[in-house]
């Protein structure tokens, strides 16, 4: 679901024309629908009534201040994953007693700092980070609120670089030790018992794989209530969004088409608010790409087409040190022009960036519409896991993001100038 649609032959995210957005603010330019955020909270809160539950979201899908700030006076909560992160939600004006610390890695720095800031759960991913985090809290004589991490061991069906709930995934604490790993938190001085957590992987598209993995911890839930002081328990995040329509026959016009997801925040808490509703435990959720992910897009223009000896080129201005996605896990973005074009008109294709290296395409042989120099294209589903990885690499300024709201549209992050390339180099 997302506001992004054709009126008088031009895309418009909302209320605004994103021929005349780009041609203000140059490209490659990410643009985000505040309402279609709006829309995504709401509707996974909506779905969820009846349970105790809150949202927190993930802040690395995508951490802008201004989306943060307007998630933040949903009544969002945040899952980070780095003090940095930390530190985007404060400066947006979000609650730290509504942040939950997940990953694999705090440094002493990150655990001081959330302590300080009051941070509502660390979640805890080995007993040497347990031990580690209650040593930290005691030089500063406090007390650490934590959940464990369970790996339920289940397949989330989705790509290698996103599963996360696997035995050999790097991730959580084994369904095996962890009584013994809640035995020990019991006994360590400087920590809290809070709750208890997981996270099987990302963009996954069925329900099964969550009912998988609840059904499988939930006798351990029950029992751990028996003996500790629970106060919740996240199901973490993960729900997929529609990258792809297959685009066989008809036009591509998924987005104003408005599929429904195959995942719907509907069909999600069908299969498992029932599962959690007899805890007694407040459910956590900590969805990050369902939020943002189609609420945001990348706007570019082609610089060159180019005819090689086994395949045509579209050389536009955004590359993969833009958005990743393709490069890194295969990410799926649908091509589109912001004129709509003539649907017959279309040839096969790949669409590729101006970085030196063959990894940086954005669709490989793909039919896409057969656009030319100087037109300006939209790769979709770009709010997630895309500006939040984009890096300087080939000495490429970061982008600008603007975040529109009905016919109003503001300048999120100011584009980056060669001047901040080089700041802070000596
Ligand atoms: C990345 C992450 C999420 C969010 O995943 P999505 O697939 O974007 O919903 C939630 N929880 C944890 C612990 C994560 O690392």
């Amino acid at each position: 679901m997302h506001q992004f649609h054709y009126r008088d032959g031009i895309l418009h995210c909302e209320d605004v024309n994103l021929q005349l957005l780009a041609a203000e603010h140059g490209t490659p330019l990410y643009v985000y629908s505040a309402n279609t955020l709006r829309e995504n909270y709401q509707r996974l809160d909506q779905a969820l009534t009846g349970l105790d539950h809150h949202i927190a979201y993930a802040v690395k899908a995508n951490s802008n201040l201004s989306v943060l700030r307007l998630l933040a006076g949903l009544g969002s909560g945040f899952d980070i994953v780095s003090g940095g992160e930390l530190f985007r939600v404060i400066k947006a004006g979000g609650n730290p007693a509504l942040c939950s610390f997940a990953g694999v890695g705090k440094t002493a720095e990150e655990i001081t700092y959330a302590l300080e800031q009051g941070i509502y759960c660390f979640n805890i991913e080995s007993l040497a980070e347990l031990e580690f985090i209650s040593s930290v809290a005691g030089n500063i004589s406090t007390v650490a609120p934590v959940a464990l991490r369970i790996n339920p061991n289940v397949d989330a069906g989705t790509h290698k670089y996103i599963s996360t709930g696997k035995a050999e995934n790097k991730f959580g604490i084994d369904h095996e030790s962890v009584r013994e790993v809640y035995a020990r938190a019991s006994k360590l001085p400087h920590i809290q018992i809070r709750g208890i957590q997981m996270h099987i992987g990302s963009q996954l598209t069925s329900a099964t794989p969550f009912v998988e993995a609840v059904e499988r911890v939930l006798p351990l839930v029950s029992d751990l209530q028996a003996s500790h002081d629970l106060e919740f328990f996240s199901i973490g995040g993960g729900i997929g969004i529609v990258y792809e329509e297959a685009l066989a026959s008809g036009p591509p016009d998924w987005w104003t088409r408005q599929e429904e997801p195959p995942l719907s925040p509907e069909v999600y808490a069908h299969h498992l608010v029932p599962l959690l509703e007899s805890l007694n435990l407040k459910i956590l959720l900590e969805p990050g790409r369902y939020m943002s992910g189609n609420a945001g897009i990348l706007l570019t223009t082609c610089l060159y087409e180019k005819k090689g000896q086994a395949k045509a080129f579209k050389i536009v201005d955004a590359g993969m040190n833009d958005l990743i996605r393709p490069a890194l896990y295969d990410g799926h973005h649908e091509i589109v022009t912001v004129r709509e074009c003539d649907v017959t008109n279309r040839i096969t294709a790949d669409v590729v960036g101006p970085i030196c290296e063959s990894g940086d395409f954005f669709c490989q042989d793909r039919e896409v519409p057969d656009f030319a120099k100087g037109e300006l294209v939209a790769l979709m589903s770009a709010g997630a896991y895309s500006f939040t990885m984009a890096s300087n690499y080939n000495s490429r300024p970061l982008p600008a993001e603007i975040l529109v709201s009905g016919a109003t549209a503001q300048i999120a992050r100011e584009r980056q100038t060669f001047t901040d390339l080089v700041a802070g180099e000596h």
